[in-house]
Protein backbone atom coordinates (compact mmCIF):
# COMPACT_ATOMS: atom_id res chain seq x y z
CA UNK A 1 0.00 0.00 0.00
CA UNK A 2 2.95 2.05 -0.03
CA UNK A 3 2.85 2.81 -3.64
CA UNK A 4 -0.45 4.70 -2.63
CA UNK A 5 1.51 7.09 -1.04
CA UNK A 6 2.03 9.46 -3.77
CA UNK A 7 -1.45 10.28 -4.16
CA UNK A 8 -2.09 10.31 -0.76
CA UNK A 9 0.15 13.12 -0.36
CA UNK A 10 -1.93 15.31 -2.13
CA UNK A 11 -4.62 15.27 0.74
CA UNK A 12 -2.45 14.72 3.88
CA UNK A 13 -0.42 17.26 5.34
CA UNK A 14 2.81 15.24 6.36
CA UNK A 15 3.07 11.73 8.00
CA UNK A 16 3.86 12.78 11.56
CA UNK A 17 3.78 16.94 13.23
CA UNK A 18 7.04 17.47 12.43
CA UNK A 19 6.48 17.36 9.02
CA UNK A 20 2.72 18.93 9.20
CA UNK A 21 3.88 21.67 10.80
CA UNK A 22 4.55 23.75 7.38
CA UNK A 23 1.45 22.77 5.64
CA UNK A 24 -0.12 23.82 8.57
CA UNK A 25 1.52 27.53 9.11
CA UNK A 26 0.83 27.92 5.35
CA UNK A 27 -2.83 27.11 5.76
CA UNK A 28 -3.55 29.87 7.91
CA UNK A 29 -0.49 32.50 6.39
CA UNK A 30 -2.72 32.08 3.96
CA UNK A 31 -5.42 33.32 5.45
CA UNK A 32 -7.38 30.29 6.33
CA UNK A 33 -9.01 28.50 9.30
CA UNK A 34 -8.28 25.10 10.48
CA UNK A 35 -9.19 21.96 11.62
CA UNK A 36 -6.58 19.61 12.39
CA UNK A 37 -7.38 15.95 12.18
CA UNK A 38 -4.83 13.06 13.16
CA UNK A 39 -5.57 10.22 10.97
CA UNK A 40 -6.75 7.08 13.09
CA UNK A 41 -9.85 4.72 12.74
CA UNK A 42 -11.12 2.00 14.41
CA UNK A 43 -8.70 1.25 17.23
CA UNK A 44 -8.92 -2.01 18.64
CA UNK A 45 -7.34 -1.68 21.92
CA UNK A 46 -6.96 0.24 24.97
CA UNK A 47 -3.55 1.47 24.46
CA UNK A 48 -3.84 2.57 20.86
CA UNK A 49 -7.26 4.65 21.91
CA UNK A 50 -4.72 6.02 24.50
CA UNK A 51 -1.87 6.90 22.16
CA UNK A 52 -4.26 8.83 19.83
CA UNK A 53 -5.46 11.11 22.84
CA UNK A 54 -1.24 11.20 23.72
CA UNK A 55 -0.38 12.60 19.99
CA UNK A 56 -3.71 14.79 20.34
CA UNK A 57 -2.59 16.41 23.14
CA UNK A 58 0.91 16.84 21.80
CA UNK A 59 -0.27 18.18 18.77
CA UNK A 60 -2.33 20.88 21.30
CA UNK A 61 0.97 21.61 22.92
CA UNK A 62 2.77 22.46 19.79
CA UNK A 63 -0.14 24.48 17.82
CA UNK A 64 -0.23 26.94 21.87
CA UNK A 65 3.34 27.51 21.85
CA UNK A 66 2.99 28.92 18.00
CA UNK A 67 -0.15 30.71 18.86
CA UNK A 68 -2.24 29.47 16.10
CA UNK A 69 -5.72 29.85 15.86
CA UNK A 70 -7.18 26.25 15.06
CA UNK A 71 -10.16 23.65 15.58
CA UNK A 72 -9.77 19.75 16.29
CA UNK A 73 -11.22 17.19 14.13
CA UNK A 74 -11.39 13.12 15.48
CA UNK A 75 -13.00 10.20 15.05
CA UNK A 76 -14.64 8.29 18.32
CA UNK A 77 -13.58 5.47 16.52
CA UNK A 78 -10.20 6.93 17.26
CA UNK A 79 -10.36 7.11 20.96
CA UNK A 80 -11.94 3.67 21.61
CA UNK A 81 -15.61 3.61 20.41
CA UNK A 82 -15.75 -0.32 19.33
CA UNK A 83 -14.21 -0.98 22.38
CA UNK A 84 -15.82 0.69 25.71
CA UNK A 85 -18.05 3.36 25.00
CA UNK A 86 -17.45 4.97 28.77
CA UNK A 87 -13.94 4.43 27.88
CA UNK A 88 -14.42 6.56 24.63
CA UNK A 89 -16.45 9.24 26.56
CA UNK A 90 -13.70 9.56 29.29
CA UNK A 91 -11.32 10.07 26.68
CA UNK A 92 -13.01 12.89 24.65
CA UNK A 93 -13.88 14.32 28.11
CA UNK A 94 -10.26 14.80 29.01
CA UNK A 95 -9.37 15.91 25.64
CA UNK A 96 -12.25 18.34 25.89
CA UNK A 97 -10.78 19.74 29.46
CA UNK A 98 -7.08 19.88 27.76
CA UNK A 99 -8.40 21.97 25.03
CA UNK A 100 -9.70 24.56 26.41
CA UNK A 101 -12.09 26.86 24.15
CA UNK A 102 -10.75 25.06 20.99
CA UNK A 103 -13.10 23.04 19.65
CA UNK A 104 -13.10 19.83 18.59
CA UNK A 105 -15.37 18.66 16.59
CA UNK A 106 -16.55 14.94 15.64
CA UNK A 107 -16.00 13.42 12.47
CA UNK A 108 -19.20 11.00 11.98
CA UNK A 109 -18.00 7.72 10.51
CA UNK A 110 -20.42 5.05 9.14
CA UNK A 111 -23.51 4.66 9.95
CA UNK A 112 -23.22 1.77 12.70
CA UNK A 113 -21.39 4.53 14.73
CA UNK A 114 -24.04 7.15 14.45
CA UNK A 115 -26.40 7.03 17.42
CA UNK A 116 -23.33 6.19 19.70
CA UNK A 117 -21.55 9.07 18.12
CA UNK A 118 -24.12 11.60 18.74
CA UNK A 119 -25.12 10.75 22.28
CA UNK A 120 -21.40 10.80 22.78
CA UNK A 121 -21.39 14.30 21.79
CA UNK A 122 -24.50 15.64 23.39
CA UNK A 123 -23.56 14.22 26.29
CA UNK A 124 -20.29 15.89 26.66
CA UNK A 125 -21.11 19.13 25.03
CA UNK A 126 -23.76 19.61 28.12
CA UNK A 127 -20.13 20.08 30.24
CA UNK A 128 -17.81 21.19 27.18
CA UNK A 129 -19.82 23.53 24.81
CA UNK A 130 -17.08 23.75 22.68
CA UNK A 131 -17.49 19.76 21.11
CA UNK A 132 -19.04 19.74 17.37
CA UNK A 133 -20.33 17.51 15.40
CA UNK A 134 -20.36 16.36 11.68
CA UNK A 135 -23.71 15.24 10.31
CA UNK A 136 -23.94 13.55 6.95
CA UNK A 137 -26.80 15.04 4.43
CA UNK A 138 -27.39 11.60 2.95
CA UNK A 139 -28.66 9.72 5.62
CA UNK A 140 -32.53 9.87 6.43
CA UNK A 141 -31.79 10.40 10.02
CA UNK A 142 -29.59 13.21 9.08
CA UNK A 143 -33.13 15.68 9.24
CA UNK A 144 -34.21 14.88 12.95
CA UNK A 145 -30.58 15.07 14.19
CA UNK A 146 -29.62 18.27 12.85
CA UNK A 147 -32.79 19.89 14.17
CA UNK A 148 -31.80 18.19 17.80
CA UNK A 149 -28.36 19.29 17.24
CA UNK A 150 -29.62 23.06 16.72
CA UNK A 151 -31.96 22.69 19.88
CA UNK A 152 -29.39 22.09 21.72
CA UNK A 153 -26.50 24.76 20.19
CA UNK A 154 -24.32 22.00 18.95
CA UNK A 155 -21.93 23.30 16.46
CA UNK A 156 -22.46 21.11 12.97
CA UNK A 157 -20.17 20.72 9.85
CA UNK A 158 -22.48 19.19 7.30
CA UNK A 159 -21.36 17.59 4.50
CA UNK A 160 -22.66 14.72 2.05
CA UNK A 161 -21.07 11.53 3.59
CA UNK A 162 -18.45 9.45 2.76
CA UNK A 163 -19.07 5.71 3.82
CA UNK A 164 -20.79 3.09 1.56
CA UNK A 165 -24.59 2.90 3.05
CA UNK A 166 -27.43 0.75 1.90
CA UNK A 167 -30.41 1.72 0.71
CA UNK A 168 -32.05 1.65 3.86
CA UNK A 169 -30.37 3.78 5.79
CA UNK A 170 -28.74 6.54 3.03
CA UNK A 171 -29.78 8.46 0.09
CA UNK A 172 -28.53 6.79 -2.78
CA UNK A 173 -28.47 9.14 -6.06
CA UNK A 174 -26.57 12.40 -6.05
CA UNK A 175 -29.25 14.27 -7.02
CA UNK A 176 -31.29 13.31 -3.72
CA UNK A 177 -28.24 13.31 -1.67
CA UNK A 178 -27.63 16.99 -2.94
CA UNK A 179 -30.82 18.22 -2.45
CA UNK A 180 -30.86 16.72 1.19
CA UNK A 181 -27.59 19.02 1.87
CA UNK A 182 -29.24 21.90 0.25
CA UNK A 183 -31.97 21.84 2.97
CA UNK A 184 -30.38 21.09 5.67
CA UNK A 185 -27.42 23.34 4.89
CA UNK A 186 -30.33 26.12 4.49
CA UNK A 187 -31.64 25.21 8.26
CA UNK A 188 -28.01 25.52 9.57
CA UNK A 189 -27.70 28.81 8.09
CA UNK A 190 -30.48 30.31 9.40
CA UNK A 191 -30.91 28.44 12.82
CA UNK A 192 -27.70 26.75 13.49
CA UNK A 193 -24.69 27.69 15.99
CA UNK A 194 -21.90 28.49 14.04
CA UNK A 195 -22.38 25.67 10.93
CA UNK A 196 -19.68 24.74 8.85
CA UNK A 197 -20.94 23.72 5.39
CA UNK A 198 -18.81 20.97 4.34
CA UNK A 199 -18.21 20.38 0.45
CA UNK A 200 -16.44 21.28 -3.03
CA UNK A 201 -19.77 20.86 -4.61
CA UNK A 202 -19.87 24.19 -7.33
CA UNK A 203 -23.07 23.94 -8.42
CA UNK A 204 -24.53 23.47 -4.27
CA UNK A 205 -21.90 26.20 -3.26
CA UNK A 206 -23.54 28.48 -6.13
CA UNK A 207 -26.96 27.57 -4.87
CA UNK A 208 -26.16 28.44 -1.46
CA UNK A 209 -24.43 31.67 -1.66
CA UNK A 210 -27.55 32.92 -3.73
CA UNK A 211 -29.44 31.74 -0.24
CA UNK A 212 -26.91 33.30 1.74
CA UNK A 213 -26.95 36.74 -0.01
CA UNK A 214 -31.04 37.05 -0.09
CA UNK A 215 -31.46 35.77 3.42
CA UNK A 216 -28.53 38.34 4.60
CA UNK A 217 -27.07 35.50 6.71
CA UNK A 218 -24.15 37.08 8.34
CA UNK A 219 -20.58 35.70 6.73
CA UNK A 220 -19.33 35.78 10.45
CA UNK A 221 -22.22 33.60 11.64
CA UNK A 222 -20.79 30.32 9.56
CA UNK A 223 -17.96 28.40 7.87
CA UNK A 224 -17.47 27.14 4.42
CA UNK A 225 -15.02 24.29 5.36
CA UNK A 226 -13.16 22.41 2.55
CA UNK A 227 -10.33 19.18 2.45
CA UNK A 228 -7.07 19.86 2.19
CA UNK A 229 -5.64 19.72 -1.19
CA UNK A 230 -8.96 19.58 -2.52
CA UNK A 231 -10.31 22.43 -4.76
CA UNK A 232 -7.94 25.30 -3.55
CA UNK A 233 -9.37 27.33 -6.40
CA UNK A 234 -13.02 27.76 -5.12
CA UNK A 235 -10.91 27.89 -1.05
CA UNK A 236 -9.62 31.24 -2.47
CA UNK A 237 -12.37 32.33 -4.23
CA UNK A 238 -14.74 31.81 -1.29
CA UNK A 239 -12.12 33.05 0.53
CA UNK A 240 -11.82 36.71 -1.72
CA UNK A 241 -15.63 36.84 -1.37
CA UNK A 242 -14.76 37.29 2.46
CA UNK A 243 -16.12 34.73 3.61
CA UNK A 244 -14.54 32.20 6.36
CA UNK A 245 -13.14 29.04 4.77
CA UNK A 246 -11.68 26.53 7.27
CA UNK A 247 -9.55 23.92 6.19
CA UNK A 248 -9.85 20.42 7.13
CA UNK A 249 -6.13 19.18 7.20
CA UNK A 250 -5.74 15.80 8.21
CA UNK A 251 -2.21 13.80 9.01
CA UNK A 252 -0.12 10.96 10.22
CA UNK A 253 0.77 7.52 9.45
CA UNK A 254 -2.68 6.05 9.25
CA UNK A 255 -3.06 7.93 5.89
CA UNK A 256 -4.89 4.16 4.15
CA UNK A 257 -8.21 4.69 4.58
CA UNK A 258 -8.79 8.27 4.35
CA UNK A 259 -7.01 8.20 1.36
CA UNK A 260 -9.08 5.45 0.01
CA UNK A 261 -12.41 7.55 0.47
CA UNK A 262 -10.62 10.52 -1.30
CA UNK A 263 -9.75 7.83 -4.33
CA UNK A 264 -13.55 6.63 -4.24
CA UNK A 265 -14.83 10.22 -4.50
CA UNK A 266 -13.56 11.09 -7.99
CA UNK A 267 -12.53 8.87 -10.90
CA UNK A 268 -10.02 11.09 -11.93
CA UNK A 269 -7.94 9.60 -8.44
CA UNK A 270 -8.62 6.40 -9.71
CA UNK A 271 -6.60 7.33 -13.08
CA UNK A 272 -3.66 9.31 -11.22
CA UNK A 273 -2.83 6.33 -8.98
CA UNK A 274 -3.06 3.56 -12.03
CA UNK A 275 -0.86 6.31 -13.93
CA UNK A 276 1.82 6.88 -11.47
CA UNK A 277 1.77 2.92 -10.62
CA UNK A 278 2.10 2.14 -14.58
CA UNK A 279 5.19 4.93 -14.66
CA UNK A 280 6.85 3.59 -11.57
CA UNK A 281 6.52 0.15 -12.89
CA UNK A 282 8.10 0.41 -16.34
CA UNK A 283 10.51 3.28 -15.71
CA UNK A 284 8.52 5.76 -17.84
CA UNK A 285 9.55 8.74 -16.67
CA UNK A 286 10.37 12.00 -18.56
CA UNK A 287 14.03 12.88 -15.99
CA UNK A 288 16.58 10.39 -16.98
C1 LIG B 1 -14.32 19.54 5.74
C2 LIG B 1 -14.91 18.21 5.43
C3 LIG B 1 -15.12 17.30 6.44
C4 LIG B 1 -15.70 16.07 6.17
N1 LIG B 1 -16.00 15.22 7.19
C5 LIG B 1 -16.68 14.08 6.92
C6 LIG B 1 -17.16 13.26 7.97
O1 LIG B 1 -16.99 13.55 9.17
N2 LIG B 1 -17.81 12.12 7.63
C7 LIG B 1 -18.05 11.77 6.32
O2 LIG B 1 -18.69 10.74 6.08
N3 LIG B 1 -17.58 12.54 5.32
C8 LIG B 1 -16.91 13.68 5.57
N4 LIG B 1 -16.49 14.46 4.54
C9 LIG B 1 -16.51 13.94 3.15
C10 LIG B 1 -17.83 14.25 2.46
O3 LIG B 1 -18.84 13.50 3.06
C11 LIG B 1 -17.75 13.92 0.96
O4 LIG B 1 -17.46 12.57 0.78
C12 LIG B 1 -16.71 14.73 0.21
O5 LIG B 1 -16.63 16.04 0.70
C13 LIG B 1 -17.06 14.85 -1.28
O6 LIG B 1 -18.29 15.47 -1.45
P1 LIG B 1 -18.49 16.97 -2.01
O7 LIG B 1 -19.62 17.56 -1.27
O8 LIG B 1 -17.22 17.72 -1.97
O9 LIG B 1 -19.05 16.77 -3.48
P2 LIG B 1 -18.59 15.93 -4.73
O10 LIG B 1 -19.73 16.06 -5.69
O11 LIG B 1 -18.11 14.58 -4.36
O12 LIG B 1 -17.35 16.75 -5.26
C14 LIG B 1 -17.50 18.04 -5.84
C15 LIG B 1 -16.19 18.40 -6.51
O13 LIG B 1 -15.15 18.51 -5.52
C16 LIG B 1 -13.94 17.95 -5.99
N5 LIG B 1 -13.63 16.77 -5.17
C17 LIG B 1 -14.40 16.22 -4.21
N6 LIG B 1 -13.77 15.18 -3.65
C18 LIG B 1 -12.58 15.07 -4.28
C19 LIG B 1 -11.48 14.20 -4.15
N7 LIG B 1 -11.48 13.22 -3.26
N8 LIG B 1 -10.43 14.38 -4.97
C20 LIG B 1 -10.42 15.37 -5.88
N9 LIG B 1 -11.42 16.24 -6.05
C21 LIG B 1 -12.50 16.09 -5.26
C22 LIG B 1 -14.20 17.60 -7.45
O14 LIG B 1 -13.88 18.72 -8.22
C23 LIG B 1 -15.69 17.33 -7.48
O15 LIG B 1 -16.25 17.48 -8.75
C24 LIG B 1 -15.98 15.72 4.81
C25 LIG B 1 -15.78 16.65 3.79
C26 LIG B 1 -15.28 17.88 4.08
C27 LIG B 1 -15.12 18.87 2.96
Amino acid sequence: MKLLYPFAKRFIAGPDLRTALPAIHSVKESGYYSSIDILGESVTTRPQAEAAKTEYLKLFESLCSINHSFDFSIKLSQLGLDIDRSFCTENLKQLARAMGQHTIRIDMEGSAHTQNTLEICEKVHKTYPHIGQAIQAYLFRSENDVRRCIDNGISIRLCKGAYKESPEVALQSMDKIRASFFKLACQLLKDGYQPAIATHDENLLVELLDFIRHEKIDPESFYFEMLYGVRRDIQRILKDKGYRVRVYIPYGSAWLPYTLRRLAEKKENLLFVITHLFRETFGLRKLR
